[in-house]
């Protein structure tokens, strides 16, 4: 009796498992495009969406572009062609993608924007992001903390600044944020951007390529600061334009006792720039949990591919040129060596041991 006992529980076990896989829906297919593999965000945001959708029961075909406008459009015309029931992408210049968005709209595709606005285009359904304006706000307001701590005596302190890539419009979000702490202190003298480059046309950084911020920080020592005056500050708005920036000045002393690093931000928790942060070279970063994106935007695909409101906590902030996108914001969180441990690490989003 016990064994035909067991061997029912392990008959029905046996159903059970076979059962669960072939019972498992098949959604359709949602195609996911990711603007470069030459940042770690961008894989993990990828990897993170991927398996979140097939949870939900989703085939997915994600794709990256390597920061080339032509491969990330033909790649979403291919998954338009290929029966795509929605698309997520992070566009790299969102004002490219128009005439295969009117493809998608044409088949009913809902396209969502994932964490950078596509702009001027009708057909975008929804937007999930961060609060971008907020991390331009975190980085300057931790480049402040910092240049206190680090320079007290030593106002009116030198900065300067980097915007991100001018055809994604976080950076200009990022940018205003972030002056909306600086400027003030502009006017009143306690900040001097020495260079006198300001503005999203003069210091953005195509791309947010790192060679690019690092060649324009040598340019700004050797024409600013060749009097042996010293930079304080540097407003970085990406960890990879951090590490350039980094570069440039270790290349002229910088990162010594009589020379001590300026205060750098940055964007992303990258390894890399935790390291860094924790050997003092760069002073913080900002934290974005791109598993919490993923997680929120496959949710919100489920959600309008099921008939059902997705969620949306902002209606006013994301025109794209054309309306205004619904929106879903995360929330940014400032990470420096105080508290690098509890957020990151603490939190799963970086292992203990990659910071060795
Ligand atoms: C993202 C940032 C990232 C930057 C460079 C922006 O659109 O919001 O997280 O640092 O692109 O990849």
């Amino acid at each position: 009796m016990k064994l035909l006992t067991t061997l029912a529980a392990g008959f029905a076990a046996a159903i059970a498992f076979v059962a669960v896989p072939s019972m498992a829906q098949d959604k359709g297919l949602v195609g996911i495009a990711m603007p470069t593999k030459s940042s770690l965000r961008w894989i993990s945001d990828g990897n993170e969406l991927k398996s979140a959708l097939e949870q939900k029961g989703y085939t997915v075909d994600l794709q990256y572009a390597e920061d080339d406008i032509p491969n990330q459009l033909s790649q979403v015309e291919n998954m338009v062609t290929k029966g795509a029931k929605a698309l997520v992408i992070a566009s790299i210049d969102g004002t490219t993608l128009s005439a295969v968005l009117q493809q998608a709209a044409d088949a009913n595709i809902p396209v969502v924007a994932y964490d950078r606005l596509i702009r001027d285009s009708p057909n975008v359904a929804y937007y999930t992001t961060f609060d971008n304006f907020k991390v331009g706000v975190l980085q300057a307001e931790s480049l402040v903390a910092g240049l206190k701590e680090r320079f007290p005596d030593q106002k009116p302190w030198n900065v300067e600044l980097f915007g991100g890539s001018p055809d994604d419009n976080n950076a200009f979000f990022f940018y205003d944020g972030a002056m909306s702490v600086l400027q003030p202190m502009i006017d009143s003298g306690d900040i001097v951007i020495k260079s006198g480059q300001m503005g999203m046309q003069t210091v953005g950084t195509l791309r947010w390529d790192a060679a690019v911020a690092q060649a324009r920080m040598d340019n700004i020592l050797s024409a600013n600061y060749s009097d042996g005056s010293r930079v304080h500050g540097v407003l970085a708005p990406y960890d990879g334009l951090s590490r350039g920036i980094i570069s440039s000045l270790r290349g002229v002393g910088y990162g010594t006792d009589s020379q001590p690093w300026p205060i750098i931000t940055g964007q992303d928790a990258e390894v890399p720039s935790v390291k860094a942060i924790i050997t003092g070279e760069q002073y913080s970063t900002v934290y974005k949990d791109t598993r919490q994106l993923a997680q929120v935007t496959a949710q919100l695909v489920d959600d309008v591919l099921s008939g059902k409101e997705p969620q949306i906590n902002d209606t006013k902030t994301y025109n794209n040129g054309v309306k205004v996108i619904a929106s879903n914001l995360l929330v940014p969180v400032s990470v420096d060596k105080s508290n690098y441990q509890q957020v990151v690490v603490d939190s799963g989003y970086i292992k203990a041991e990659d910071l060795k």
